[in-house]
């Protein structure tokens, strides 16, 4: 089972994809936990390299190239490999963060975003996501409070409005995709953010 929890900066998905696993493995199945981009050691390399900027120069489009290569290693090395032994694969965002951060905020055509994810992602679809929707000025307030931020990345440090975008894309997400896509309010207090996602697994997965 592929599950992915998507959402703007200071969402809280970390956190709440930790609580989500540790009550999933309490039910004896095997619980894989990753994130994007990174994932796999090349993966993790290109993260890196991404985060401190390396493409920005070079435009979105570019940026998106690189995030696929990214997502295309921790498919084939993880994540496949995974599913196919059965395993349940929690994901920090997947490829609903390209279509919203490089596509919808950064600005490339979406059919371009769409044929990308057609030959990277292919037939790798997440079974559920979890769209964490929270106001972007509570989000970047609580992503700088976090006590590991080394200062704001690449794309935390975009202006507002381009969070304001992304929140937007995400919801359409959710609204054009409602079978696979379940949108969480996580403004509201850590304990109630992980009982909505309880509920929403609880409905949506085979048990
Ligand atoms: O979620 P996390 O903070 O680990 O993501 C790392 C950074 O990469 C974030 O600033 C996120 O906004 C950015 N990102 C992106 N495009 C993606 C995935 C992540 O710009 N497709």
């Amino acid at each position: 089972v592929f599950i992915t929890v998507e959402g703007g900066e200071g969402a809280g998905k970390s956190t709440q994809i930790a609580r989500l696993a540790e009550r999933l493995r309490a039910g004896d199945r095997e619980v894989i936990t990753t994130r994007e981009p990174g994932g796999s050691p090349r993966a993790e390399q290109i993260r890196t390299a991404l985060l401190a900027g390396a493409a920005k120069d070079h435009g979105p489009f570019a940026e998106a190239l690189l995030f696929s290569a990214a997502r295309l290693d921790h498919l084939n090395t993880l994540i496949r490999p995974a599913l196919a032994r059965g395993a349940v694969v929690l994901c920090d965002r997947f490829a609903d963060s390209t279509r919203a951060y490089q596509g919808a905020a950064g600005g490339i055509d979406p059919q371009e975003v769409a044929a990308l994810e057609r030959v990277v992602v292919g037939p790798t679809r997440p079974d559920l996501t979890l769209i964490l929707d929270l106001p972007p000025e509570l989000g970047l307030a609580r992503a700088r409070r976090r006590a590991s931020s080394p200062g704001p990345d690449r794309f935390e440090a975009e202006t507002l409005s381009f969070h304001q975008r992304l929140r937007e894309a995400f919801r359409a997400i959710a609204a054009q995709e409602p079978e696979r896509c379940v949108l969480i309010d996580a403004a509201a207090d850590p304990d109630a953010v992980a009982s909505a996602i309880r509920a929403a697994v609880a409905g949506r997965l085979p048990q």
